[in-house]
């Protein structure tokens, strides 16, 4: 139990006091532990806020793979990096190799890139993609990767990306985790039961409305009222308050990102293992993608697939095929994704995070992202009772611009690709609904390499356009006219400099999985 040092001062009358988030989540979980440790410690008791979840509409189960910014997340709720990593039997993600998104398999040579966790190095702001084209034409596109980032020989070793004497949330370089994601819910609920939330099981049966279209109260099934300042809808593709309750309407992205299903299945590890990878794999399919994280205690995998183009049971004999487990040794969940957004995620005094407000299928893992995002925001523009027009406005745009930025990103990975296959290949390449956004810098991108100020990026930047273009052989088929301006010794420069630095890392970076043993006193803590 966590003590109480210091009560907030109290709240002017106009001041949001009681919060009712509905669901229980990654999103609710994580919205009560964020909103309870908001404004610091001693803000505690600030909030009443209540959570109240189901039992008998259960969580999505998947989610397990993340990008870098919820290392900032874990330390604002308040967790160690050890506590994470042994609770939730975490393992550490370098970033994505893909693998045969480029080419048919059995084409020709490996077809593998990686989109790491590194940031690109530039000469006088010259990107170092132009330095390598210039220099290495033929090479491949791990060459790439290889030789401007040390996360490719850090993942290809198995190694952390910590020193022995790095400290919490801090290493060698960039790094996101995996995670089991029940394990990680609960963790969450015990800190911010801690922290004072209330937890109430039970189900939501109506939203009811005042005159203005403002939610009043929840009706649950057992017979209470909850009435709240503030409601956060984290329920999942239901969005009960949000696109229930309150009619926002949702607009969907299945034009632009086919794949609406996805089959999960776990497998535990073989009893003597001798290193983990320290990076997720994402696969690509006849009708979709596979992607493995390995955690500590299993080995998730899953298949997003579109099921205009096969079905459930087709797609799960190609993906059991895959995984080797053709014989159905380990069960499969199923699961049909909704890909798309609302308008208004803040709509009067409700807010909607995680899967009630929108979804971009989990190729980049931003599914966890959109809920720190939209809570990162709500801190910026927290309200009081009047519900400013304005803060919602900006909310809102902040919002929409996340999600269709990552559409595009998404979108990126699958109009780049020249398979031509199956009918799921050809649709990508060739039906794709491509926003003006996206087709403005495909454009731009036939006569330059992303650079910094092409665009403004939330979550997705030039880099990681670029690691994407080289995996896709997609960079410039012209001449850029920088390189005019380039000194070509600078990108033996620059490569030099990246290789200095990879030699001093690599050695201190330890074994991911030594390092696990270590966190978890030897043993294995099996999934809950
Ligand atoms: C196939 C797939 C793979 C994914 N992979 C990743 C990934 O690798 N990385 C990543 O970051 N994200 C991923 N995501 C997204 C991620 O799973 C979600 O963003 C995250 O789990 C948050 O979900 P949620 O809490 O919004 O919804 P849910 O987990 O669905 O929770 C909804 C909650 O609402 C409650 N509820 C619903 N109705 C009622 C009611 N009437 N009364 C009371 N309670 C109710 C339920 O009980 C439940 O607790 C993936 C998603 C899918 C579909």
């Amino acid at each position: 139990m966590v003590m109480v040092q210091h009560r907030a001062p109290k709240a002017p009358r106009s001041a949001v006091e009681r919060i009712v988030i509905v669901g229980g989540g990654t999103s609710g979980w994580l919205s009560a532990a964020f909103l309870s440790h908001m404004c610091g410690p001693d803000m505690l008791g600030r909030f009443d806020i209540t959570l109240v979840e189901s039992q008998d509409i259960g969580n999505i189960g998947v989610g397990e793979a993340t990008i870098p910014t919820l290392r900032k997340t874990l330390q604002k709720v308040g967790l160690t990096e050890s506590d994470f990593f042994r609770h939730c039997n975490a393992s550490f993600k370098l970033g994505i190799k893909f693998v045969d998104w480029h080419r048919k398999p059995g084409d020709g040579a490996e077809d593998v890139f990686w989109n790491p966790f590194g940031t690109l190095p530039t000469a006088w702001s010259i990107p170092a993609m132009n330095f390598w084209l210039a220099s290495f034409p033929g090479e491949s596109p791990e060459h790439f990767t290889d030789l401007f980032t040390a996360h490719t020989a850090l993942a290809k070793a198995m190694k952390a990306p910590k020193a022995a004497d790095s400290k919490d949330f801090d290493g060698l370089v960039a790094y996101a985790y995996h995670m089991d994601t029940h394990l990680f819910g609960r963790l969450l609920r015990e800190r911010a039961m801690e922290r004072g939330v209330k937890r109430i099981l039970d189900k939501v049966v109506a939203v009811e409305r005042d005159d203005r279209g403002w939610i009043e109260r929840l009706r649950l099934q057992e017979g209470q009222a909850l009435s709240a300042d503030l409601f956060i809808d984290c329920s999942g593709f239901r969005s009960l308050l949000l696109q229930q309750g309150l009619e926002e309407p949702f607009h969907s992205f299945e034009d632009s990102l086919l794949c609406d299903s996805a089959i999960a299945i776990s497998q535990p590890w073989p009893e003597h293992r001798a290193a983990m990878r320290p990076y997720t794999t994402a696969t690509a399919m006849d009708h979709g993608w596979a992607w493995n994280i390995p955690l500590y205690s299993r080995e998730a995998s899953g298949y997003v697939y579109s099921a205009k183009h096969t079905d459930a049971e087709q797609a799960e004999t190609e993906f059991r095929r895959l995984i080797g487990d053709e014989e159905g040794r380990n069960p499969a969940l199923h699961i049909k994704m909704k890909t798309g957004r609302v308008d208004h995620f803040w709509k009067n005094n409700c807010l909607a995070i995680g899967l009630s407000g929108g979804f971009i299928e989990p190729l980049e893992s931003t599914g966890i992202y959109m809920v720190e995002a939209g809570l990162r925001e709500l801190e910026q523009y927290f309200p009081d009772k009047v519900m400013s027009p304005h803060l919602q406005q900006l909310y809102n745009r902040h919002m929409r611009f996340i999600y269709d930025q990552t559409k595009d990103f998404i979108g990126y990975h699958y109009c780049m690709s020249e398979r031509e296959d199956t009918a799921f290949w050809r649709d990508n390449r060739h039906g794709l609904k491509i926003s003006d956004d996206l087709r403005f810098l495909l454009d731009l991108w036939r006569t330059k390499v992303p650079s910094a100020t092409d665009f403004t990026p939330r979550v997705f930047s030039q880099d990681h356009y670029s690691f994407l273009m080289v995996g896709h052989r997609a960079w410039p088929k012209v001449r850029p006219p920088v390189f005019d301006l380039m000194n070509p010794e600078d990108g033996a420069r620059l490569a030099e400099i990246i290789g200095r630095r990879k030699r001093e890392i690599l050695p201190k970076a330890i074994d991911q999985l030594a390092w696990l043993r270590s966190v978890h006193g030897g043993e294995s803590r099996l999934a809950g």
